[in-house]
């Protein structure tokens, strides 16, 4: 088995998202694949949260954009059978959910902020939830599974954290006996493992949410599809000369995602590290470039 992650950009697209059907769809060994938001889509979410609890209902034109764009790349990738079911799926998300959410954040002054907190959380979750239903629709033979149901955080002195050993027993139970073909989950978003509230494994989380899978399966690989052939030498804006690193180890990539190489979210190494699996960062536009492995 292994594990694929696509990110925003992987996504964001109906031509990148045809990418990510034949990579999935050519792979012959068991797969889990985790989706980020469609590209832009989680600031989108939070700038209407802004919007809204500063009563600027600026949020409502942004939100039906965004309503749009899930609903125009569905008619243009989700299986023709699957397309109906789909598009009520992300209506319902965008007009009832994240609708609500962000009237009650509005017109409420005084909601505690725990409470805002909480619905600030719920409502940034919804770009995972969005983009893994079109995907879960568009890949032939794919059974959706929901990361809150396994991925569990903790507040540890006001700070999230990944509650490995619930998380760890969830998975195994998720999965271990599953013979499910492909496999889509959200990544990113977690729940609390106290308050069953939603959470989130920060900015960027959803290359955690791969590696987490990955060690916790044994899976034989994480590959971090991306929009760059891979780990580079130099920023390839500002030196032309830049080249792809086509091998490195744990040590020398987690060094350069703290230096702030974005390519892959920092706490990403560590898990899949200490179970020695190899993780392939590929580029999802030019996916016969051989990428970087990290072993
Ligand atoms: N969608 C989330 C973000 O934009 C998580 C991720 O893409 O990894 O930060
Ligand atoms: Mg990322």
């Amino acid at each position: 088995m292994k594990v694929l992650k696509f990110g925003g950009t992987s996504v964001g697209s109906v031509d990148s998202l045809l990418n990510v059907k034949k990579i999935v769809e050519s792979c012959d060994e068991q797969v889990i694949v985790a989706v980020s938001a469609l590209g832009g889509v989680t600031n989108q979410l939070i700038a209407m949260s802004d919007m809204a609890q500063n009563h600027d209902d600026a949020w409502q034109p942004v939100l039906e954009s965004v309503k749009h764009r899930h609903l125009d790349i569905i008619d243009a990738v989700v299986i023709e059978e699957l397309k109906p079911q789909c598009r009520q799926v992300i209506e319902q998300f965008i007009d009832n959910n994240l609708r609500s959410y962000y009237g009650t954040l509005m017109v409420n002054d005084d909601l505690d902020e725990v409470v805002v907190a909480q619905l600030r959380d719920a409502i940034v979750a919804h770009g995972e939830i969005m983009s893994s239903a079109i995907v879960s629709c568009m890949i032939v033979d794919a059974t959706p599974h929901f990361s809150p149901r396994f991925i569990k955080t903790r507040d540890i002195e006001g700070e999230r954290r990944l509650d490995w050993e619930a998380t760890e027993t969830l998975v195994k139970q998720e999965f271990s006996d599953s013979t499910e073909r492909r496999i889509v989950v959200q990544g990113f978003i977690a729940d609390d493992v106290e308050t069953g509230q939603k959470t989130n494994l920060g900015r960027g989380g959803s290359d955690y949410t791969g590696a987490i899978l990955a060690a916790i399966l044994d899976a034989s690989s994480l590959e971090i599809w991306t929009d760059v052939d891979g780990f580079m030498t130099a920023d390839p804006r500002k030196d032309p000369t830049a080249t792809v690193i086509p091998e490195m180890t744990y040590e020398q990539a987690q060094e350069m995602c703290d230096a702030g190489a974005k390519v892959i979210y920092p706490p990403t190494i560590a898990p899949v590290a200490g179970k020695g699996i190899p993780v392939w960062v590929k580029n999802t536009f030019n996916p016969d470039a051989p990428g970087t492995v990290i072993k």
